[in-house]
């Protein structure tokens, strides 16, 4: 029995960056937004915490002001991605010139998204959690909430599922799908900043795993892996996560005698896969609509570029707003995607993963083109291409 129920024309699950973005265009709209979040902000996010060059335009687009996030972020030149002995620099480059990535300190970015989202208008209901949908002649009208204030039903337009990897969403629409590969186990902790390493991330590739370093505002450091998920491993967390420390010997000299500042979080499996990302009254944004893998560290911009792409489509109206938000994704993420899966498949090869390496420390150009892809300061598409690929790969 629900003691409570509420009307929107949106409701948004989840106020991550995602659920916040596009709760904050749609309000800008006019429309009457509900976000409902299961936790409270400020809150932690497994997460490396190394963001797109590109999150400035898109936060520039929501109209946050600069000042709301700067304050916590960590301009950072590029990643170094190093294995063994093989090294080479990744920077962006767009249009305007030299880019930088950003180190960001997830309670205090998604804390202040989730203030703008209000801000601009929506409701913001913490501590809530989605437990089921409510249909009619195959749409989705409404859900039913678990709230501190008993169980709560709420009729809605159109429904946003932007409940992360996890997507409870997904899961009741009937769309979420196994993941297969890459089957990986996210372990994140923040540790004591490393004087030498400051102005940029480190990328380590072990054989299976890969550990990242990157600086974070107030001077700590992010140590995050992936390491494989095996489903028969009963070793504790904290025991997986030492262990790849000390399997890669340049992560392990980079940390001796660091501290860890917080506990160690992890996400399992790391990946989210569903059929479709929109239909009738719903849509999927941010890692709810899928994610492959955090090693090309795009998550957060594509977070906050499917949200503006699903505020696009729904500002043209709410019929025909699923499939123009599905186009706008496949404008939009198509090509990324298929570079993603190069890079993964390199991943998986460790001596591939050497030989290019080793060719982009060759020549700059190259590797500048790619890390532009990569950073979202260029299409992925120039990337992908036989010429290009062969620029890279040719002896
Ligand atoms: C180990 C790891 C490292 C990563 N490193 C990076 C990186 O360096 N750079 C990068 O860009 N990306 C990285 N990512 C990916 C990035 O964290 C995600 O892509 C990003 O957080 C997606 O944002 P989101 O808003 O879609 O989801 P989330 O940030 O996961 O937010 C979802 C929100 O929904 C809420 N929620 C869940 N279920 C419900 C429910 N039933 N009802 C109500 N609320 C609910 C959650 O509490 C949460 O606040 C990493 C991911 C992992 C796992």
């Amino acid at each position: 029995m629900s003691s409570g129920r509420l009307e929107c024309e949106v409701l948004v699950v989840g106020a991550g960056p995602a659920g916040s973005a596009v709760a904050a265009a749609l309000a800008a709209q006019g429309r009457k937004v509900l976000v409902v979040e299961a936790r409270q902000h400020p809150r932690p996010k497994a997460c490396a915490e190394y963001a797109s060059p590109r999150i400035v335009e898109e936060l520039r687009h929501l109209r946050v002001p600069d000042a709301e996030w700067l304050a916590n972020a960590r301009p950072l030149a590029g990643m170094r991605v190093i294995r063994g002995a093989d090294a080479v620099q990744i920077g962006y480059q767009d249009a305007n010139g030299t880019r930088t990535a950003w180190g960001l300190d997830r309670r205090t970015f998604d804390a202040a998204l989730a203030a703008h989202a209000v801000a601009a208008g929506a409701q913001l209901r913490e501590r809530s959690t989605l437990e089921g949908l409510f249909w009619r002649d195959g749409r989705v009208i409404g859900a039913h909430l678990r709230t501190p204030e008993g169980p709560t039903d709420v009729a809605c337009q159109v429904l946003i599922g932007a409940d992360g990897a996890r997507s409870r969403v997904a899961q009741l629409l009937g769309v979420e799908r196994p993941v297969r590969v890459p089957r990986r186990l996210g372990l994140v902790a923040h540790y004591e900043g490393i004087a030498e390493l400051t102005d940029h991330g480190e990328m380590h590739v072990g054989p299976g795993w890969y550990v990242g370093l990157a600086p974070l505002p107030g001077g700590s450091l992010n140590v995050g892996m992936a390491v494989p998920l095996d489903g028969a491993s009963r070793q504790p967390a904290a025991e997986r996560f030492e262990a790849a420390i000390a399997g890669i010997p340049a992560v392990a000299a980079r940390l001796a005698g660091k501290r860890r500042l917080t506990p160690i979080r992890g996400a399992s499996p790391i990946g989210h896969r569903v059929s479709r990302a929109a239909g009738p009254g719903w849509m999927l944004i941010g890692d709810a609509a899928g994610f492959i893998d955090p090693f090309t560290g795009e998550g957060i911009y594509r977070a906050l570029r499917s949200a503006r792409a699903a505020a696009e489509a729904l500002a043209d109206g709410d019929d025909g707003a699923a499939e123009r938000y599905l186009a706008a994704r496949r404008g939009a993420f198509a090509a990324k995607d298929a570079l993603t899966w190069l890079v993964q498949g390199m991943l998986a090869a460790p001596p591939l993963m050497g030989y290019t390496l080793r060719r982009l420390a060759e020549r700059p150009s190259v590797a500048a083109r790619l890390g532009s892809a990569l950073g979202d300061c260029r299409p992925a598409s120039d990337a992908l291409s036989p010429l290009f690929l062969a620029r890279v790969l040719r002896p």
